[in-house]
């Protein structure tokens, strides 16, 4: 259990905590802390992105070398302290440990190939003396703030944070209200190395009360930004016609489209990856499956006996499959979203029945729960609902799914199992998804290939794969002539 109160840490420094103290309970086990921190003011969070804004010109100064060995000990620093985090994350986020280190994973990889690309575009910079007629020079950018969530509370922040500091710039971090302790511990990691006071800032507190100030400040040079579109948007707004990058990556209702000819096998396992891992909390998970109506029902049935036999619990125990959702306020809106998928025609094939507490256990548990018979204006088919909770609908053949697959209004990711190359094809080349995929679960993803979020899923450019120079650092173009 965590003793310690959580605090900022601004140029340099991790503030004294002040009076006002939060309590975060662990989402699987309520009767434990998971954390206890204490708000940075406004005057605080102004402070570190004027730290920020001081220590950037040295900064920006030093050889990438110098940046790349550190942020190369910050990683292998992370990858040894791996038990301690993934144990951090579990009981701040309540995914299973399994997935706590999936995700420590997934950071490593996507960190240590944006670390290769920033070597290999930072080698053909900032040479002692321009020796060609002319040259691309990759030039950083200044302060970034970087807003994250709590549904991968580390791995947000690092693939963030590695390319923002290996090309030169200074960083602020605001993480999630709800998992500040991984974000605190992520963030020691990185400041017991030898970075400059005021490189490196870490600002704990709620969007309303700290967001003002950080996205107000006009010393911010760009913004990059991982959590939902109603925030995202109002963020947009705030920063339009100033002189900062951004970067938004939002929801999704990812659609996973299983063909009469798919292995069904394979696709009900897809289903169930996407649909309930990280209880279901998972940005490319599966939002929405779409069924051609010849095995729409042999389907259903064998997705709703796998899904029934999940065991849900506490993300520390061995044998748990799906953890608890992040707080009591989504288990509400998981009653409500039933309640009225219901009255708009669904039926319940499996989970449903959401009990205050199940037997022995005090968390916000939600049983991973099917519905069929969904139909395509209900609510549950076309808004993120971002709960253990999966939405079946039947499409009359390959043309409608992909209809039915681009209904809506995001485009994060999508998948199709067929085993017809031709209308995998088509599917591929036609989804309105920044992701897409043929027989792999809508979450699957490699370090090499960006994070594309097209329609109201991003903006800007892409975070992870070749596009991180293109969003933290400034090309410059050099001629000389003798
Ligand atoms: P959220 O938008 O509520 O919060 C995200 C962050 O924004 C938090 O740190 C929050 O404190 C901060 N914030 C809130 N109001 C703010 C304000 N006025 N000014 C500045 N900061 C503010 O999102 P969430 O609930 O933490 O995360 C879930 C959402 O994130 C889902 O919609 C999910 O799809 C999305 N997500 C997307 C990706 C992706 O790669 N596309 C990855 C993970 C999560």
């Amino acid at each position: 259990m965590p003793s310690k109160i959580l605090t900022s840490y601004v140029d340099g420094s991790w503030l004294v905590p002040g009076r006002r103290l939060i309590t975060r309970e662990n989402p699987g086990r309520l009767d434990r802390v998971a954390s206890r921190w204490s708000p940075a003011r406004p005057s605080d969070a102004s402070k570190a992105l004027e730290a920020a804004a001081r220590a950037w010109p040295a900064w920006a100064d030093t050889s990438p070398g110098f940046r790349l060995t550190l942020l190369e000990t910050f990683l292998l620093n992370l990858e040894s302290d791996r038990p301690r985090l993934a144990t951090c994350i579990t009981r701040e986020n309540g995914k299973t440990l399994r997935e706590s280190h999936a995700e420590i994973d997934a950071a490593l990889a996507d960190a240590r190939y944006l670390l290769k690309q920033a070597r290999s575009a930072l080698r053909r910079s900032r040479p002692t003396r321009v020796t060609h007629h002319r040259e691309r020079i990759h030039e950083p950018v200044g302060p970034f703030l970087l807003i994250t969530p709590w549904n991968f509370p580390l791995a947000t922040i690092v693939r963030k944070a590695v390319p923002a500091l290996a090309f030169g710039n200074t960083v602020v971090l605001k993480p999630s209200e709800l998992t500040p302790g991984t974000a605190a511990q992520v963030i020691r990691l990185l400041v017991d190395l030898p970075f400059p006071a005021g490189v490196v800032n870490l600002v704990l507190g709620t969007g309303p009360a700290v967001g003002p100030p950080l996205v107000g400040h006009p010393a911010m040079r760009g913004l990059s930004f991982t959590g939902s579109n109603r925030v995202g948007l109002e963020l947009a707004r705030q920063t339009a016609g100033r002189d900062v990058r951004l970067q938004l990556e939002m929801g999704g209702k990812n659609s996973l489209v299983v063909l009469a000819d798919a292995a069904l096998d394979r696709a009900v396992e897809a289903a169930v990856v996407g649909g309930f891992s990280c209880a279901g909390q998972w940005c490319t998970g599966t939002g929405r499956v779409i069924v051609e109506a010849p095995v729409y029902q042999t389907f259903c049935d064998r997705l709703a006996t796998r899904a029934a036999a999940l065991r849900v619990g506490p993300g520390d125990l061995e044998r748990t499959e799906v953890g608890p959702v992040i707080t009591h306020d989504r288990v509400r809106f998981a009653r409500s979203t039933l309640t009225k998928a219901l009255r708009e025609g669904a039926t319940i094939a499996c989970g449903g029945a959401i009990p205050a507490f199940p037997p022995g256990l005090k968390g916000h548990f939600i049983p991973p729960t099917v519905l069929t018979g969904v139909t395509e204006d209900s609510k549950v088919f076309r808004e993120e609902l971002f709960l253990p909770i999966l939405p079946v609908i039947r499409a009359t053949d390959h043309t409608d799914a992909l209809r039915l697959a681009n209904a809506g209004s995001f485009g994060l990711s999508a998948s199709i199992f067929t085993a017809s190359s031709t209308r995998a094809d088509h599917f591929l080349r036609h989804v309105e998804a920044g992701i897409a995929h043929h027989n792999c679960h809508t979450a699957f993803r490699r370090p090499d290939l960006p994070v594309s979020a097209w329609r109201e899923s991003g903006r800007g450019i892409p975070e992870c794969g070749d596009h991180a120079a293109g969003f933290f650092a400034r090309p410059r173009a050099v001629y000389v002539q003798s």
